[in-house]
């Protein structure tokens, strides 16, 4: 038994602060988000609890540059000392893949809309196809694939644009619960053999434990954070379907579950 740093974490390279949001409308304000700060660090795998409706797709939006911040700031340290925002991929919930495009063309759509069709980016998307075993359904359509290809041709979709960042919003709450179990496994690995940094947001905390190496609890809307665990498994082996067999497992559970169902009872 080895005890299992899922990953090597280095320099914080976000830094939010302070952040609120509220959206207005005819009927008022909703207030969305209060006050959250945290640190990403490079490499890291963070995932994001919170009772429905309580802006955790707001904050996604924020860190991804979709909407400015009502109030805070984010303060990026790039690795390479460089003064840029981190380049961002966004998966969501459903693949969207388009049905009248063949696999390789939506692989290649997001290089195509941002023209950055050049030979090499092209090189990258054939190796990512070999590598996550699609080289050989290319030309067929999206409906031709399982559920776990679709979510893997997503994923080259949004690599092919090589981001620092990955941004996930609920990615696997369309699947089954067995095929979730397995894909999402699957690109998280996938996602850490590219040394990408990751946010992902899910309601399942088994899901968000086995995946992260530090889970973050919003409270209900106004949204803050009301907790924080770094998540340290004691694992033979590092993989996120082992993760559900740690002794440390229950216990983590426990504590994100007992946080959240305090929040829904507020609701
Ligand atoms: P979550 O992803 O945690 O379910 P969201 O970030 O989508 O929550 O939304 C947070 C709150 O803001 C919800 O109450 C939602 O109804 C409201 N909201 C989200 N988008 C808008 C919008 N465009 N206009 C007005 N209210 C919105
Ligand atoms: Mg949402």
């Amino acid at each position: 038994m080895q005890n299992t740093t899922k990953n090597t974490v280095e320099a914080s390279f976000l830094e939010l602060k302070n952040i609120g949001y509220s959206y207005h409308s005819l009927h008022g304000e909703i207030q969305a988000l209060k006050d959250i700060s945290f640190q990403v660090h490079e490499g890291e795998f963070i995932a994001i609890v919170g009772p429905s409706g309580c802006g955790k797709s707001t904050l996604l939006s924020i860190i991804a540059g979709l909407i400015a911040p009502e109030s805070g700031t984010i303060v990026v340290n790039n690795p390479d000392g460089l003064l840029h925002y981190p380049k961002i991929g966004y998966m969501l919930q459903r693949d969207h893949l388009f049905e009248w495009r063949n696999v390789y063309q939506n692989v290649t759509l997001g290089l195509e809309l941002n023209h950055m069709l050049t030979r090499e980016h092209l090189d990258t998307v054939d190796r990512l196809l070999e590598d996550y075993g699609l080289d050989k359904f290319r030309y067929k359509r999206p409906d031709e694939l399982s559920g776990g290809m679709k979510q893997r041709a997503a994923l080259i979709r949004t690599l092919a644009l090589e981001p620092q960042l990955l941004l996930l919003d609920e990615p696997f709450s369309a699947l089954d619960y067995q095929t979730r179990l397995f894909v999402s496994a699957d690109i998280c690995r996938l996602i850490r053999a590219a040394g990408k940094t990751m946010i992902i947001i899910t309601h399942d905390l088994s899901e968000a434990i086995s995946l992260a190496d530090r889970v973050i609890v919003l409270s209900g809307r106004p949204a803050v954070i009301k907790n924080e665990m770094k998540i340290s498994l004691t694992l033979a082996d590092d993989s996120p379907l082992a993760a559900r067999n740690a002794p440390e497992f229950q216990q983590y559970f426990n504590r994100l579950w007992e946080d959240l169902t305090h929040e829904n009872k507020k609701e």
